[in-house]
């Protein structure tokens, strides 16, 4: 398979060439040159397979003949860490509504499911070619300790995580400090999410710096994230009676990754019957699949802080396709929003986007109240994120023969606070990680200013 960029200046490039590379140098997003399809039959066979086995015939045909050949043990080593069987387990809520639970891996969210795959993706590639890389990253606590949960004692990358101090949840600050690991370096920056993001980017910019410390990301854009993530919606559909039944997914969506893998099976020919959007007040994709205008504005803090995001990058990969795949028309659309802030769609496009998403939002006062009332209902604990999903599939209004899958993109333990305040009791964190308030910490605080990261990436960076 070869990938091309959504902005169509870049030279297409094969698949370990779109994971090393993240973005492309022109500054697009990489997807396939054309969609693998899944046919009915294929699908039909797909039922009952373990997980890992059912993700090895989605993600194949994605793959180069390298890859494909080491992709089963792969997927068998990323999986083996969860804490659930099933991976990815379904569980039934009511009549119509499945919840499909992400959050059994290390710690505890969705973003381990495609990053305990891109990790060794990566270091199988690296270490094929003799290469070693420096990932950085900013986050605002989920990214980063997935990620390091998904790097940690590789031999061909160090990484370096930036997060605000004192403005992640405990949980999450300790989830990524208390890893020993040689190759992972923490810091505490003094400054916002914001600032650390800055610096990062600052970082990349810097060419030389770049060059010497062989830079790497493993953010949300990273194609092979995307791919991983469309084998579990697959796994639902399947489960609940694809290909002969059509099925909806409720997905709580920031960067708009999740949703958008929901896409991508659909496009390999999973009769999605709807793909709901289902922001928290960060609504940007919600306003836009109402008006066709997409317009960031300021963020603001929520009960979901994975979701408190204004510029969802992924979401150009669907501009892309709305587009009839016209690279110079998403150019422009992103030249229009750098310059005016904002950019629109014709009426015809959003028909197109709104034949399969629809979107919806939720306030922090929403949330507690949908975790209270699934809670009473059914007696399951779900976190924040997952309160806006389920009442997107609630306020969907679709046909009763039409499953609603609601994505669980995070445990209910990570976020404590919110789920006692609407079921009135604090969930307790899975057996592995009991003792994480007891565990050492080693993280650096560092000023914010880009000298003072510059020299504590390179002094951490074995790559040279
Ligand atoms: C990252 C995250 C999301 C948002 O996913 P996107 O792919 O950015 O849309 C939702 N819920 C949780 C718990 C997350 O960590």
């Amino acid at each position: 398979m070869r990938y091309v960029s959504t902005r169509g200046k870049a030279a297409a490039v094969g698949f370990e060439g779109a994971l090393l590379a993240g973005l492309a140098p022109d500054g697009g997003l990489y997807v396939p040159e054309t969609w693998p399809r899944l046919a009915g039959d294929d699908l039909a066979a797909l039922a009952g397979l373990p997980y890992a086995r059912l993700a090895e015939r989605v993600l194949a045909p994605f793959m180069d003949e390298a890859g494909r050949a080491a992709l089963g043990p792969l997927l068998d080593a990323a999986y083996a860490g969860f804490a659930h069987p099933a991976v990815v387990p379904l569980k039934q809520l009511d009549a119509g509504l499945w919840l499909l639970e992400l959050f059994h891996g290390p710690t505890l969210a969705f973003k381990d499911v495609a990053l305990q795959v891109l990790g060794r993706m990566l270091d199988a590639a690296l270490t094929r070619r003799g290469e070693r890389l420096t990932i950085v990253g900013a986050t605002s606590g989920d990214t980063g300790a997935a990620a390091i949960a998904a790097c940690r004692g590789l031999a061909s990358m160090d990484v370096v995580i930036l997060h605000p101090k004192g403005r992640v949840s405990d949980v999450q600050r300790r989830q990524m400090t208390t890893v020993a690991d040689a190759n992972i370096h923490n810091v505490a920056l003094e400054g916002s999410f914001d600032d650390c993001q800055a610096l990062v980017k600052a970082m990349f910019n810097d060419a030389p710096f770049r060059d010497a410390m062989r830079l790497g990301a493993v953010n949300s854009i990273n194609w092979a994230r995307v791919m991983a993530q469309a084998a579990y919606y697959v796994a639902a559909a399947v489960a609940l009676g694809s290909p002969h039944r059509r099925v909806a997914f409720a997905v709580p969506t920031g960067n708009f990754g999740d949703v958008y893998a929901g896409y991508v099976a659909h496009r390999m020919g999973l009769p999605v019957a709807r793909l709901l959007v289902a922001t928290n007040t960060n609504d940007i994709l919600a306003r836009f699949l109402e008006t066709g205008e997409y317009r960031p504005a300021g963020v603001t803090p929520t009960l979901s802080p994975s979701m408190d995001i204004q510029v969802a990058s992924n979401f150009e990969r669907l501009l892309f396709e709305l587009h009839g795949r016209d690279g110079a028309a998403v150019e422009a659309l992103m030249t229009e929003l750098a310059r005016k802030g904002r950019f629109a769609v014709g009426a015809d496009r959003l028909t197109d986007a709104r034949a399969l998403f629809a979107g919806t939002r939720l306030d922090d006062a929403g949330m507690v109240d949908t975790i209270g009332r699934v809670f009473r209902a059914t007696g399951e604990t779900i976190d924040p994120h997952t309160a806006c999903g389920i009442h997107a599939a609630r306020a969907a209004g679709l046909s009763r023969e039409v499953p609603v899958v609601a994505l669980a993109t995070a445990h209910p333990a990570k976020f404590p606070q919110a789920v006692a305040r609407a079921t009135g009791r604090e969930p307790a964190l899975p057996a592995h990680l009991a003792d994480l308030a007891s565990r050492p910490e080693r993280y650096t605080v560092l000023p914010n200013e880009l000298g003072a990261v510059q020299a504590f990436v390179r002094a951490s960076a074995k790559a040279r």
